[in-house]
């Protein structure tokens, strides 16, 4: 068992940053109103996150740590609603590293505690603490060191659990995110309200104060594709690295169709060596995007890809035009 978690860990977890992505979404499934993460030598040495959230019965903390037990389960796959729903994530994180979990739901008494190393599970103990769950993971990979040797420096990976971080709470909005680390990367993202003002100010918070005023709104559909957000106007001169967050259904993703198409859109107002910054949710029916590809899930695969790359590319035109680019 604690092989099959390993070999699970090696596809869900391949750095620090997806243990900060699993733990992070876990915590917005669980409804929370605020995520705290810390760090420790790049996630490495510490990642944890603890959540206000609806937490987790005591009776169900051994089955949060075993294999493919998920609270989660939909019928219809194409209809996730959460974040998860694979229920891999603990078990393979609690197979390469020391996982502690403590968790009290708002009905329980007290808190519970269980805590796996290296794939040995715990007993359930009583503990301390107010609603929610804490999940910490120490000395990730210990159990594995092969894969320890993939890692690179801790700065590197520390700003891949930046980027988490920032990427899933552009998502978020209403969502208080705080992050601190040992070196100097800190967040501090205050709720919004829920709101299209309130979704504006969280990408003002991740992006810079300055985006907002060197954007433009994108409104945009096509056959029952929505496309909205925010693009950068071309001389809006960011040095740092890519600033390009998309979204399909509320769920952060990573797609170089996405990515070709906004470079497509800016071919002739932008310079090759320069990236548009820009925020971008895409909706559409869910049975016609497929977001089950890999189990880290950042990965999309649409039904139509002409169509979800003829809209972007056509309404960032658009919307750059009629801003007089
Ligand atoms: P999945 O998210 O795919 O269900 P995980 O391995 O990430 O699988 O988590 C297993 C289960 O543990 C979840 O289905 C949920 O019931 C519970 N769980 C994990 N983290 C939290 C949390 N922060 N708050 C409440 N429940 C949690
Ligand atoms: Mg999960």
């Amino acid at each position: 068992e604690t092989m099959i978690n390993q070999i699970a860990a090696g596809e869900v977890i391949e750095r620090p940053a997806s243990v900060a992505k699993e733990l992070v979404e876990n915590a917005l499934d669980a409804g929370a109103s605020r995520v705290e993460v810390a760090t420790g030598g790049g996630g490495l040495s510490l990642v944890r996150v603890v959540d206000d959230g609806a937490g987790i019965p005591a009776g169900e903390l051994a089955l949060a740590v075993s294999r493919h037990c998920t609270s989660k389960l939909s019928t219809d796959i194409h209809d996730i609603r959460s974040l998860g729903f694979r229920g891999e994530a603990l078990p393979s994180i609690g197979s390469v590293s020391r996982l502690a979990i403590r968790s009290r739901t708002a009905d329980a008494d007290a808190a519970a505690e269980i805590s796996v190393e290296g794939g040995d599970v715990s007993a359930i103990r009583p503990a301390a603490a107010n609603r929610g769950t804490s999940v910490e993971v120490r000395d990730l990979f210990f159990a594995t060191p092969a894969r320890l040797k993939f890692m690179k420096g801790e700065r590197a990976e520390s700003s891949a659990i930046t980027d988490v971080v920032k990427r899933i709470a552009i998502a978020f909005p209403a969502v208080r995110f705080t992050l601190s680390g040992t070196d100097r990367s800190t967040l501090d993202l205050p709720a919004n309200e829920a709101s299209p003002h309130g979704q504006l100010a969280r990408i003002a918070q991740v992006m810079g104060s300055d985006f907002p005023d060197n954007a433009i709104a994108v409104d945009a559909g096509r056959d029952g594709v929505g496309l909205t957000g925010y693009i950068s106007i071309p001389s809006y001169n960011r040095a740092n690295a890519l600033q390009q967050y998309a979204y399909v259904n509320g769920r952060p993703v990573r797609d170089k169709l996405i990515a070709g198409a906004i470079r497509g859109a800016y071919a002739d107002v932008l310079p090759r060596d320069r990236h548009a910054v820009t925020v971008l949710f895409l909706a559409l029916d869910p049975a016609l995007v497929d977001v089950n590809v890999h189990p880290a899930k950042s990965d999309v695969r649409f039904r139509d890809p002409g169509l979800v790359r003829g809209l972007i590319v056509g309404a960032l035109r658009q919307a750059l035009a009629a801003a007089g680019i």
